[in-house]
């Protein structure tokens, strides 16, 4: 085992209200450590709003002993930080112990609305569970999580979501040398389905580890019984499987491609964590893979939700023995929820798909959808555009739809949906109105986003201030964004690859 830094020195900045109920309650699941020596820390990205909705006192945490707190350099007064343990099944493979190998759990604070959430390093140095890795992180990832997790916010898909990146003044071999980073991010928990596979195996924390879930996510569950019909480690797995394939469906919704749902992964909160090879589509492709390490396609755009749903059984086999002393009883339950993701995920999809197309207010006619995604498929239209160009059509305007589709294409289909549109007897322009409330105009585009991570990697952060400003306000049309709607070039595309922030 790895010595505790030495480095790593105390500060006088305090964060009021930072308490440690995992650590304290949960010890076996954690190794309290402190982060490496950060000899010239600079704050790159601040979030005052998201500091405000934690009480922290953003002057504090921007000033020196602050940019050290969230470097990881420095331990606030009475912080107890520790690094998490946890395994996972990592493209279908079972590695029994990975933990957080460069991050650190710093505590946890309540928020304003009273919900309590992680403040959580990443990249700030190696811990025992860092194996080969050196536990650290760049500039470029870290950047990269920093602003598609807040887009994903904005877009109100559930995230956990970042507070600061600061830059090291370290250079990291990746390949060539890359300058140091660590995020701060914030998520209601950093319980994974790893959590539970890791925890199942150390056998007496299972327990306190399931009730620690309910009592932080699903706490209307934790005066259940443990076993019979009314079971709160079932009810817990139901909650779950309703959050994921809630999730999931949002992802799918938006062309979001996740790029390594690997089980350690997957949150027991329902939040998207680890933004590390992820993507957003252009045109709708269900085999669409960007990981350069995704050589299957295991996580391909399409397979997300049958994967999400792999993942949860893994969930499952670890409850098992909470929920019945007699295997088969216990099996006979969580199968019986699993079963119902399925129907779950494709309620959720189904209506997300509605209130895109205007059509939210009664069931909705399958294969008017179905043709839509055939079209899309056909054409490579761009997703993202194409809704607004819809109920841009609704309001008269047939010019952005005939930018991305041929008329003579997508005629036919147009006047059915417009005549399922005018069936519900509201105005046209309402209709479209509404629209625009769940189909966004900005969407953090692969090419934009790499341009702006490389010039943010030579020091140049206007480009991701800009691109951060405009994703961050995905409904809100602006004249002078519309360089911002635009997929990114063929030649572009063709070659683009994301990689794990490694
Ligand atoms: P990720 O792909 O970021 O979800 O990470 C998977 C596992 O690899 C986790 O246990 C991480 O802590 C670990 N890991 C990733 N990068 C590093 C690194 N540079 N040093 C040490 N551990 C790492
Ligand atoms: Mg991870």
């Amino acid at each position: 085992m790895v010595a505790i830094p030495d480095s790593a020195v105390g500060t006088n900045t305090t964060l009021p209200g930072l308490e440690s109920t995992f650590a304290d309650e949960l010890g076996a699941l954690t190794v309290p450590w402190r982060g490496a020596d950060v000899a010239d820390p600079r704050l790159l990205v601040f979030n005052d709003q998201l500091a405000a909705s934690m009480r922290l006192d953003a002057a504090a945490l921007r000033s020196g002993d602050g940019v050290a707190v969230l470097s990881g350099s420095a331990t606030p007064a009475g912080a107890k930080p520790v690094a998490m343990a946890y395994a996972g099944h990592q493209f279908g493979g079972y590695v029994p112990l990975l933990g957080d190998g460069r991050a650190l759990l710093l505590g946890e604070l309540v928020n304003d609305d009273g919900r309590r959430v992680d403040l959580h390093l990443k990249g700030s140095g190696r811990t025992p569970f860092s194996r080969g890795g050196d536990g650290f992180a760049v500039v470029g990832p870290m950047l990269r999580e920093y602003l598609v997790s807040e887009a994903m916010h904005a877009l109100g898909i559930p995230t956990t979501r970042a507070l600061s990146v600061v830059a090291t003044g370290r250079q990291v071999l990746r390949g060539g040398a890359e300058p140091g980073a660590v995020l701060a991010r914030v998520g209601s928990s950093h319980l994974r389905v790893g959590t539970f596979e890791y925890a199942v195996r150390q056998g007496a924390v299972l327990a306190p580890l399931a009730d620690y879930a309910i009592a932080r996510h699903y706490p209307e569950l934790i005066d259940r019984p443990a076993t019979g019909e009314s079971s709160r480690y079932v009810a817990f797995f139901e909650a779950v499987v309703e959050a994921q394939a809630s999730l999931v469906a949002q992802w799918m919704l938006t062309g979001f491609v996740h790029g390594v749902m690997n089980t350690d992964n997957t949150t027991i909160s329902g939040e998207t964590i680890d933004y590390g090879p992820c993507a957003f589509l252009d045109a709708f492709d269900p085999a669409a893979v960007f990981s350069s390490i995704d050589h299957g396609g295991r996580y391909a755009f399409g397979n997300q939700p049958a994967v999400l749903k792999w993942n949860l059984a893994r969930l499952a086999e670890t409850l098992l023995t909470l929920i019945d002393s007699t295997p088969d009883d216990a099996i006979a339950a969580v199968s019986a929820v699993l079963d119902t993701f399925d129907a779950r995920y494709d309620a959720h999809w189904t209506a997300g798909m509605a209130a895109k197309l205007g059509v939210a207010g009664g069931p909705v006619d399958r294969t008017l959808v179905d043709d839509l995604l055939t079209l899309m498929t056909e054409r490579g239209a761009d997703w993202t555009g194409s809704f607004r160009a819809l109920a841009d059509e609704l309001r008269g305007n047939p010019v952005p739809l005939d930018g991305l589709v041929p008329r003579e294409h997508i005629g036919p289909w147009l006047q059915r949906w417009r005549g399922v549109v005018e069936r519900q007897g509201r105005a046209a322009v309402q209709v479209a109105d509404a629209m625009d409330c769940v189909n966004p105009v900005y969407i953090p585009r692969n090419h934009q986003l790499d341009a702006a991570l490389r010039a943010a990697t030579d020091g140049e952060l206007a480009p991701f201030e800009k691109l951060l400003e405009v994703v961050t306000h995905p409904f809100d049309r602006r004249d002078e964004w519309s360089d911002y709607t635009t997929p990114a070039p063929r030649v572009f595309s063709e070659t683009f690859q994301t990689f794990c922030g490694t």
